[in-house]
């Protein structure tokens, strides 16, 4: 008797629930999660299905999606058990909304076609809202079905279901979908670029909104608006839509509609030219994103301003803004982000080496004067300025300068301004080449160090005389004499790029008074060309590595659109191809067969009693079943053989040019395929393995049939092969 009072007002409480759950989500999860605990307090049954049915969907629309397909397989099992179809249909949606939205399209089309199916048996059937009915429900999932196309970019496709919701929602004002319907052929008529109607729509579903109280997809409608309005050119209308989508029921949209229309808002500004009012709204959009911890959003916002900082020129805020993105991104998009930055890496290491080619430019234009003078110098600064390879570079200098000047010793370092070292290529001592270790210079005064850090040109023509002018007698003691051959002639010459010290020069001989001016002056002068020679080689090394770095990343790029090619016309849990797949291949070589005069067999399959199977074992041994059934399939693969994943337990095989009889022997050998297989099927009515039933057709291809009745006869001989008893061929 208690029971009864507590179920019935259980049952009330979730009729209040299922008022207020599109108006109200948080209050619908408080809600739905006292009905639950009051409905598992007395074990009612039914009670604790709803609730979690409605907190679902209460789950789904604050972002929990995890939480969300529990509760829905859940309480649809129950649902199924009690025959109440409104609700059960509720839940297909919901699943389909789910997994369109994690990116499983096909889930989701079979969860919306199961939703089709049980909206039809609504009106024939109990239910537990008295305002549900088959037609509202097919609006619903109509609507949804025209999102997936829309998704995808089919917008043609999407405009077919979402025409086909408007025709049946118009019959009821509207009521069904309380203006949404309105608001998805708006969208639709933006995206064909029919801005008119788009515009026309948007003002009818605001007026529905407003009738049903329905206030979460306002702001959408106005973004709409605003954008049909851009579009249009009407600025000023435009502006002013913008500013109502930002403003009005902040109370009511989910913050993610805010962020979209900030978005949206950047771009037109952008577009129109206020660049500072764009990047205000933009940094609005990531903070609202930070704030609300939507690493989704705030990956797209900081990816978008990494590249409109990128726009602007300041590198700095744009790294800053793509570190951020790197950090919130997910693994899939990484590789296209990663590009994006290396790509502005990569501008930027050009912008400075544009900068140093003009000042190089100048460089050597001054330099004409002497090469007029000095022929031989042209053509060496010619030879070592057209290689890219330091070691070349060395041995150029080596032989040309030992042809003009008797030296003991040359050595070129490259100066490292980070650790104040100096990095030897090879030297030549004495004839020979030899390694040199690199030269710390913050340690202590040397004559390295003095021509690097003062930029200076040293020459001592007699070190022996000369040493007290460059260092103490102990140093000079301590260092150079203690070495067997005592070097009397050195010059240092600095490496000079743009005012910047990037290496040094250091030629040195036994002889006293080695080197005239003549030398001095061949020396200096070869010494720019050694520069220009040496820096080119160096940053063009390191561009190399940029653009390695690049084509690796577009080698990931390259991959990535591969497998997203591969998970869109494919089926996710089989692997093989898809019902999209199947439609393009199907009319393909329909049109192909129309031309040849060829005959084309089909042949569609079923799992028999699949459903107990499913049952018994469970859904992931069914799961596994149905991937072993897709694997022999694949085995079968070649140019005139292709298998497609129909739906749920359904297979779908095209045969070009094949004859019925082929066809039928085809079959009779998956049968046997799978019969040798040998998956256990205990509780099967015609065997103790799975088995399937099959049903062919055969025709050649006319203008008088379309491919629609092909399929249509495959599908009336499998019901045939079912009907005569399963685990046989029937041919229509
Ligand atoms: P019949 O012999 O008439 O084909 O009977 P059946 O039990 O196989 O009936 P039907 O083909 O209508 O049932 C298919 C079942 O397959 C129903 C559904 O629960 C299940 N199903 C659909 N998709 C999947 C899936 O992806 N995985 C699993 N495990 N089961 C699925
Ligand atoms: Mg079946």
């Amino acid at each position: 008797m208690n029971n009864t009072i507590n179920r019935d007002s259980i049952d009330l409480l979730l009729h209040e629930i299922n008022k207020i759950k599109y108006v109200n989500y948080e209050k619908t999860l408080t809600l739905a999660k006292e009905t639950l605990g009051v409905s598992e307090k007395i074990g009612y049954e039914l009670g604790i299905a709803i609730s979690k049915y409605f907190l679902s969907e209460a789950y789904y629309n604050t972002g929990n999606y995890e939480n969300s397909i529990d509760l829905t397989y859940y309480s649809l099992d129950i649902f199924i058990k009690e025959g109440l179809y409104d609700l059960q249909c509720g839940c297909y949606n919901q699943l389909g909304i789910i997994f369109s939205e994690l990116g499983e399209y096909d889930r989701s089309m079979d969860f919306y076609s199961k939703a089709e199916e049980t909206a039809a048996l609504i009106d024939s059937n109990k239910k537990f809202d008295e305002n549900s009915s088959t037609k509202k429900s097919m609006v619903r999932t109509l609507n949804n079905i025209s999102e997936i196309y829309k998704f995808l970019q089919d917008y043609h496709e999407a405009l077919n279901y979402c025409n086909t919701a408007y025709e049946i929602d118009k019959q009821f004002d509207f009521s069904f979908s309380k203006g949404i319907t309105l608001l998805s052929l708006g969208e639709l008529y933006y995206l064909l670029e029919d801005y008119d109607k788009s515009t026309e729509l948007s003002y009818t579903a605001l007026k529905y909104f407003n009738l049903y109280n329905y206030k979460i997809p306002e702001s959408d409608c106005y973004k709409l608006l605003a954008l049909s309005y851009w579009k249009k050119s009407d600025f000023i209308k435009a502006e002013d839509y913008f500013d109502i989508a930002l403003n009005i029921n902040k109370n009511h949209s989910p913050v993610f509609y805010k962020i979209d229309v900030l978005i949206n808002y950047f771009e037109y500004l952008k577009e129109r030219g206020n660049f500072n009012k764009a990047l205000n709204k933009l940094k609005e959009a990531c903070i609202l994103a930070i704030k609300s911890n939507m690493t989704e959003k705030i990956s797209e916002t900081s990816s978008l301003l990494a590249m409109f900082y990128g726009e602007l020129g300041d590198y700095e805020n744009s790294y800053k803004y793509s570190k951020m993105h790197y950090e919130n991104e997910k693994e899939n998009l990484y590789a296209f982000h990663n590009h994006l930055a290396n790509n502005l890496k990569i501008k930027k290491r050009m912008d400075e080496m544009i900068v140093n080619n003009e000042n190089l430019k100048s460089k050597s234009d001054s330099l004409q004067t002497i090469i007029e003078k000095i022929s031989i110098i042209s053509e060496l600064g010619q030879e070592i300025t057209s290689t890219l390879n330091l070691n070349k570079i060395i041995d150029i200098l080596h032989s040309s300068i030992k042809n003009l000047i008797d030296f003991t010793y040359l050595g070129i370092g490259l100066y490292d301004e980070k650790n104040s070292t100096v990095n030897y290529l090879d030297v030549f001592d004495d004839g020979k080449k030899r390694k040199k270790a690199s030269l710390s210079i913050a340690e202590y005064e040397s004559f390295t160090s003095r021509c690097i850090t003062n930029s200076e040109f040293i020459i001592v023509n007699d070190m022996s005389s000369e040493y007290l002018n460059h260092m103490d007698e102990e140093t000079y003691r301590f260092k150079i004499n203690k070495k067997d051959q005592e070097l009397n002639s050195l010059i240092f010459c600095p490496l000079i790029i743009n005012t910047k010290v990037i290496g040094i020069m250091s030629i040195q001989s036994k002889e006293k008074h080695a080197f005239t001016a003549y030398h001095i002056e061949m020396i200096k002068s070869l010494s720019s060309y050694a520069s220009i020679a040496i820096n080119n080689a160096i940053k063009s090394s390191e561009l190399e590595k940029e653009i390695e770095k690049t084509h690796a990343v577009q080698a990931q790029l390259k991959e990535l659109n591969k497998k997203l090619l591969f998970l869109s016309e494919n089926d996710s849990m089989t692997k093989i191809p898809n019902r999209r797949k199947l439609d393009s291949y199907l009319k393909d070589i329909w049109n192909r067969t129309l031309e040849s005069g060829n005959r084309i067999s089909l042949v569609l399959f079923d799992v028999d009693y699949f459903k107990e199977y499913n049952d018994n074992y469970g859904h992931v041994e069914g799961d596994r079943c149905i991937v072993k059934i897709a694997k022999i399939l694949s085995t079968f693969e070649n140019e005139n053989f292709f298998a497609a994943r129909y739906g749920g337990d359904e297979f779908i095989i095209v045969l070009p040019e094949c004859s019925l009889n082929k066809a039928r022997e085809l079959c009779e050998n998956l049968q046997e395929i799978v019969k040798f297989k040998n998956i256990p099927h205990a509780y099967s009515k015609v065997s103790d393995k799975v088995t399937l039933s099959l049903g062919v057709t055969s025709i050649v291809p006319s203008k008088n049939i379309t491919i629609k009745d092909f399929i249509k006869k495959a599908d009336t001989a499998l019901y045939i092969a079912k009907k005569r008893g399963r685990n046989q061929i029937a041919i229509v």
